[in-house]
């Protein structure tokens, strides 16, 4: 990643070319500065991937006004947690608060002096970054970088919701590395470690449908959940994420299947139903995945068991 990719974005939105001048010059040593001079163009840059991390918004722009555009930004899930500080002539006690009531984190009035504004932005783009980590944190896995267990209910959740509403299926992939045990009594945990980072990017790889997930639900268990995929297309993205562990050919020698590392598969299919949305439907989804998994190690491991309605 280069340099400027890792720094914080700021944009600054003000229809005065000389204020965005005198702000973008101080700020741009330290922040990545975009501008713009209208509630359009501001929206139309917070609706691309580039997302900045904090607007300094005037309030009185020529088309939509700063209030507006900072409700827009709140409501969109994809910009809610961009930080927003008002820049505006308007100082009267009223104004402030209802910027403060629309989620504004700070209020600075005109004139300004740029190196007061810079302070504020400082002192809120590093507040940004320690909120942006504890995130990261609580979604993502420490040891594969995959995403952990509640961003896989919660998106689970959204995509069972999502695909009831649409008339879509829906499948969901429960993995359990085989005999991962006596992986770690006999290579060690430290091996063990790595062969769940190497099994995680594997899985990874075999999943890119937008809309897919491949999580770490716990230990050596991971879960895919595949919406828009019907029984047989979870069948063929199983069969991927089985071959893919198999052919990193991480020697096993203790394993009771094939030598190398392997994975046991359950999968679960659902038909478009708006029944299954519910918080039960989803906790026995898991269960039926489980049940599948349980089948397909007692089968021999290093294959995938569907789940038949018929079995519960
Ligand atoms: P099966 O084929 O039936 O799945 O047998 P198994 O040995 O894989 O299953 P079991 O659940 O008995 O063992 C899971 C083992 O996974 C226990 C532990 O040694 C290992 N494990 C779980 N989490 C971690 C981890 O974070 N790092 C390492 N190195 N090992 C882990
Ligand atoms: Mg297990
Ligand atoms: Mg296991």
């Amino acid at each position: 990643m280069t340099e400027t990719a890792d720094r914080q974005s700021l944009l600054i939105v003000d229809d005065e070319p000389m204020n965005i001048q005198s702000l973008a010059r101080i700020m741009s040593e330290e922040f990545r500065v975009l501008v713009a001079t209208s509630g359009e163009t501001a929206l139309e840059i917070l609706s691309g991937s580039d997302i900045p991390d904090l607007v300094l918004l005037d309030v009185k722009l020529p088309d939509i006004d700063g209030f507006e555009v900072c409700r827009r930004l709140k409501n969109d899930p994809r910009t809610s947690g961009t930080s927003v500080i008002f820049v505006t002539a308007l100082d009267s006690t009223g104004h402030e608060e209802a910027g403060f009531a629309l989620g504004a984190v700070d209020y600075v009035s005109k004139p300004f002096h740029p190196v007061l504004v810079r302070a504020r932005v400082r002192t809120h783009m590093r507040l940004k970054q320690k909120t942006d980590l504890l995130e990261r944190l609580a979604k993502v896995d420490g040891l594969t970088d995959l995403p952990n267990r509640r961003q896989f209910e919660e998106q689970l959740d959204r995509e069972l919701r999502r695909c009831a509403r649409e008339g879509l299926p829906l499948s969901v992939v429960y993995m359990d590395i085989d005999d991962f045990k006596s992986y770690n009594d006999h290579y060690g945990h430290g091996a063990g470690d790595d062969c769940l980072r190497r099994v995680a990017r594997a899985l990874k790889r075999s999943a890119s449908r937008p809309g897919d997930l491949v999580a770490r639900y716990g230990g050596e268990e991971f879960v895919a959940v595949l919406p828009n995929t019907d029984r047989s297309g979870a069948a063929g993205v199983a069969e991927q994420f089985r071959s893919s562990v198999e052919s990193l050919a991480i020697p096993h020698e203790y394993a009771t299947a094939a030598g190398v590392v392997t994975l046991s598969l359950g999968l679960v299919a659902v038909e478009a139903d708006a029944s299954v949305s519910t918080p039960v439907a989803q906790k026995q989804l898991l269960e039926h995945a489980d049940r599948a998994l349980y089948d397909a190690k007692k089968a021999g491991k290093n294959r995938t068991a569907v789940y038949t309605p018929e079995q519960s």
